[in-house]
């Protein structure tokens, strides 16, 4: 066991073509962690999901996890060595059946997907009674569970989740933070994007706050919340 941090980033700039939508934001998540990047609209947040998960090709700037380079490491291989991503919007294949959505997040992991499928139907019941029906056919919190559960049957290490309580009733919202909050017990990082921020505050250790690109103040997230110039212009009254 290593206090090393397990996902590393410096000085990372991502552009397309003149927009430059992350200038220099560099962070850390430590081994079990739960960081949260929370801000605005268009404050860079998925880029920066993007580029980590080898989405998206930074412009410059240095990204390790657990100790080695993956700067420009494709998507699927980052999956392969347990660092996978719940995109914004779930990305969810609403004409296969759940349990095909599951299978295909489980893709590199062969026997030991089948168990993290097994594992995700016992964590969300109802796609395990509803497995064979097209995931279309799910509403959009159980459509963001599949999402997460799809990411699980991959056994990550790291989840990177982008704003995954985004277009939800306040209900559901509540689970899917419970959701996460579980994943992390579980010993899985997670690295959760957010814009709903006091919420992503209240679940994280530590946050970065992001404002056009940068990072504008960053700390434990007890701390964050507590800070009055940062409740009022990013949290606002609750
Ligand atoms: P949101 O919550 O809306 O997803 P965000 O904080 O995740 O916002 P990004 O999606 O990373 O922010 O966008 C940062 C900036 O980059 C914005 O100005 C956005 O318009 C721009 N941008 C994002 N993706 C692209 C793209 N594919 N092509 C051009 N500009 C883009």
């Amino acid at each position: 066991m290593t206090d090393a941090p397990i996902l590393v980033v410096e000085d990372l700039h991502v552009s397309y073509g003149r927009v430059q939508a992350v200038r220099g934001v560099s962070f850390e998540v430590p081994r079990g962690g739960l960081v949260t990047l929370v801000g605005a609209n268009g404050a860079g947040k998925s880029s920066i999901i993007n580029a980590v998960s080898g989405v998206v090709r930074p412009r410059s700037g240095r990204i390790t996890f657990e100790g080695s380079d993956i700067t420009r490491t494709p998507a699927h291989r980052l999956v392969k060595r347990g660092l996978v991503q719940v995109p914004e919007g779930r990305q969810i294949l609403g004409t296969l059946t759940i349990h095909e959505n599951l299978t295909m997040g489980a893709w590199h992991s062969g026997a030991a997907g089948r168990v993290a499928i097994d594992a995700t139907y016992d964590r969300f019941p109802v796609l395990a009674d509803r497995r064979n029906l097209p995931a279309g056919s799910l509403s959009g919190g159980e459509q963001q569970m599949l999402a997460i559960g799809r990411a699980l049957a991959a056994n990550p290490t790291v989840v990177l989740m982008d704003e995954p309580s985004m277009g939800l009733a306040p209900l559901v919202v509540d689970e899917v933070f419970r959701v996460i909050e579980n994943v992390r017990e579980s010993g899985t990082t997670v690295v959760l994007v957010e814009q709903n921020a006091r919420r992503a505050l209240r679940a994280a250790d530590h946050g970065y706050v992001l404002a056009s690109g940068e990072v504008a103040h960053s700390g434990p997230a007890s701390a964050l919340l507590q800070d009055a110039r940062i409740v009022e212009a990013y949290l606002g009254i609750e």
